[in-house]
């Protein structure tokens, strides 16, 4: 399963990536939401899965996010945000905006599994 990593923190993405590989994910990390839109369309991966920061530049999870909505080619992706945005306000913007589930920073490696498999049901 191709599973896009982003997020603006090198260190997270490394986190994520080293956690998701003995799972048999294949991370593919994006170090900005421009950069997810890129590799969508330049095909260079098809994700099953994107794991997504909310706070980046270029264009930020939530931007993203609705950008992948409005489009057939990508609406079907599932999203899981992950963020530091503990509100219930931006939880509730997200899962409204389609995505499928939402983890909070910081996460264990039992954490992203769980949310992982349960959010993928
Ligand atoms: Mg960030």
């Amino acid at each position: 399963m191709n599973v896009i990593v982003a997020d603006d923190s090198m260190l997270t993405r490394k986190i994520v990536m080293k956690y998701l590989e003995p799972l048999g994910f294949s991370p593919f990390p994006a170090a900005n939401g421009g950069e997810v839109i890129e590799m969508l369309n330049t095909g260079k991966v098809m994700p099953d899965l994107i794991l997504m920061d909310w706070n980046m530049p270029v264009l930020d999870g939530y931007q993203v996010l609705q950008l992948l909505k409005k489009d057939d080619r990508y609406r079907g992706i599932p999203v899981i945000m992950l963020t530091s945005e503990s509100d219930e306000a931006n939880r509730a913007k997200a899962l409204a905006a389609g995505a499928r589930g939402y983890i909070n920073k910081p996460f264990t490696a039992n954490d992203l599994t769980t949310a992982i498999q349960a959010y993928l049901k």
